[in-house]
């Protein structure tokens, strides 16, 4: 086991801890030497509307194509730009590449977009971006920013005014990954919001336990009492979604009905909507 000192005290690395020291070294040189705004890209996964039976708005997912690590998940190099200060700059370039594809697409489709802690505990920074959807000449509705708990928790007072300033701007506001974490119902009273997106792992346990069901019914009914919409997240199965769909959410995102596509796939699958609304024929469902 190696070992290391760290004024005075003694932290243990195993084997995997010194593998994702090594990792995160080499993320933070290639953040600080690659050639980011060529390596960064966006996927789009579509959102559904089961009411209206179609694709009203995507996320956009960060992907890393750097050439001497590899493809970079998100989960991977957010959290190591987040802490080598260079996120912002990370961010900066993602909603520039995701404004510009949302401007090929027609005005009935939004984006949402993943903002981190330390992007929304910058309020300068927001308004750059703020700025970016006004020069780009697109409408805010049509963005939407989707934060994570944790994202807010070490400063709720400054998290709160920044969101604020978003949705008074016309942009919305979206809890993400909710139900994941500790206290996640404080923050519903606590945060300007307009959705909520209920977790994967509670989806990914409907089929097979009522009391999941429940706990994603209760939840549904709940952001509806509180004016939210809500988004099931990870829904992949037919088995999941003859449970879920019952439960009358507002959205569903997941790899049922597509996974995360190119901006140009993007661009088809709102084509082939176009063409399939006017034949009066539903969305096909995709198999995952
Ligand atoms: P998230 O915002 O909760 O995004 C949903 C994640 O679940 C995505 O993983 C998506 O690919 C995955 N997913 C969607 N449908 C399914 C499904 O049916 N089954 C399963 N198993 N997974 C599904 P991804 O793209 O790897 O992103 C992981 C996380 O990284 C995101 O979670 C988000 O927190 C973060 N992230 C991604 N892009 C960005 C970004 O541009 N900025 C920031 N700050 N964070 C980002
Ligand atoms: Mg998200
Ligand atoms: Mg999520
Ligand atoms: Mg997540």
């Amino acid at each position: 086991k190696a070992k290391a000192r760290f004024r005075g005290q003694c932290i243990f690395f195993d084997a995997t801890d010194s593998e994702e020291m090594k990792n995160t070294i080499a993320i933070e040189r290639e953040l600080r030497e690659g050639n980011l705004e060529q390596e960064l890209v966006l996927l789009f996964q579509p959102q559904y509307s089961p009411s209206k039976k179609r694709v009203i708005s995507f996320e956009a997912l960060a992907r890393w194509h750097n050439p001497r690590l590899g493809l970079v998940s998100p989960n991977d190099f957010i959290r190591v730009a987040e802490r080598s200060g260079f996120i912002q700059k990370v961010t900066a370039i993602l909603f520039r590449k995701g404004l510009a594809e949302l401007k090929k697409w027609p005005d009935d489709i939004s984006l949402s977009f993943n903002l981190s802690a330390r992007d929304i505990s910058d309020q300068a920074f927001v308004l750059s971006l703020l700025a970016q959807i006004m020069k780009e000449e697109v409408s805010p509705s049509r963005l939407e920013f989707e934060i994570t708990e944790t994202a807010v928790m070490s400063d709720l007072a400054t998290a709160s005014t920044v969101l604020d300033r978003l949705r008074s701007s016309g942009c919305r506001v979206a809890l993400d990954d909710f139900g994941s974490g500790y206290s996640s119902f404080e923050y519903l009273d606590q945060l300007p919001l307009d959705k909520v997106k209920i977790d994967r792992s509670f989806v990914r346990k409907v089929p097979h336990s009522i009391i999941s069901r429940e706990i994603v019914a209760a939840i549904i009914a709940l952001c509806s009492k509180l004016n939210l919409r809500c988004v099931l997240e990870g829904v992949e199965t037919q088995e999941e979604m003859a449970v879920l769909a019952g439960l009358e959410p507002d959205l569903i995102q997941g790899f049922l009905f597509g996974r995360p596509m190119s901006g140009e796939d993007a661009g088809q699958l709102i084509r082939d909507q176009q063409q399939s609304n006017a034949n009066q024929t539903v969305l096909p469902i995709q198999s995952a």
